[in-house]
């Protein structure tokens, strides 16, 4: 069993303003723990996660697959994220790269079909259009949650950069709800990607009904 990531260096007030790992966070980590073989077998050498948060599951794959060989590059839109990110890093001895960008905005250009491992938790929940577009502005705690319509609005805005940034032999897992509708972006992400998916995980907690989703070229 792979500890979960020293986070006793964070406090309730940065809690007050960056997301604190929940149920989602750790079906991430669950998922990731279930692929460990594979995950170490690949011989990553550029994980990307969008919207770091803590820096728990960056931090955690790198307990999987290993601090040094690895580039851990992680982004968050919220800037306090950021910097609680780059304290976890360094409290679990892994240099996590943070860069304070809306999903991979950037990087595209420089990091084009390179990423072996990418990562998102994704501000999910299902609100009006207007409450996730203002949280995005905020750039703080309420942009982790709010979603938009569906809870997809700022997820399927990361579809097209996941496809130019993903290897050819690469992973991309994303954390969803059952409202976010997990059969049609299945759907979608194979029509217009050809990406292959699977449900790797599930389970209940509270009133979400929780998947990670594995996608790999076809
Ligand atoms: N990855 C962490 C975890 O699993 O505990 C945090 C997940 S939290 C549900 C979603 C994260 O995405 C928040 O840290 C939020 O600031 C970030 N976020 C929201 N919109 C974003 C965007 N457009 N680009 C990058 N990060 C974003």
């Amino acid at each position: 069993m792979i500890p979960t990531p020293d986070l006793s260096h964070l406090r309730a007030e940065d809690y007050e303003h960056v997301y604190e790992p929940a149920e989602d966070t750790f079906i991430l980590l669950d998922a990731l723990e279930q692929d460990a073989e594979e995950l170490t077998s690949m011989r990553a050498l550029v994980s990307l996660e969008i919207g770091s948060g803590s820096g728990c599951v960056s931090s955690f794959l790198s307990s999987i697959i290993g601090p040094s060989a690895v580039l851990y590059l992680c982004t968050d839109i919220n800037p306090r994220a950021c910097d609680c990110s780059t304290a976890t890093g360094r409290q679990n001895k892994v240099p996590l790269e943070l860069v304070n960008t809306s999903l991979a905005d950037n990087l595209l250009a420089r990091l084009h079909k390179s990423v072996d491992i990418v990562l998102f938790n994704p501000p999910y929940v299902p609100t009006v259009h207007h409450e996730a577009s203002v949280a995005q502005v905020n750039r703080d705690i309420g942009g982790s949650w709010a979603g938009g319509h569906d809870g997809m609005q700022i997820t399927d805005r990361f579809f097209p950069q996941v496809d130019s940034l993903l290897a050819p032999h690469g992973r991309f897992y994303l954390v969803a709800v059952a409202q976010n509708n997990i059969p049609h972006i299945q759907q979608r992400m194979q029509q217009d990607y050809g990406m292959g998916s699977k449900v790797v995980l599930q389970r209940r907690a509270g009133r979400e009904h929780l998947s990670v989703i594995r996608f790999m070229r076809i």
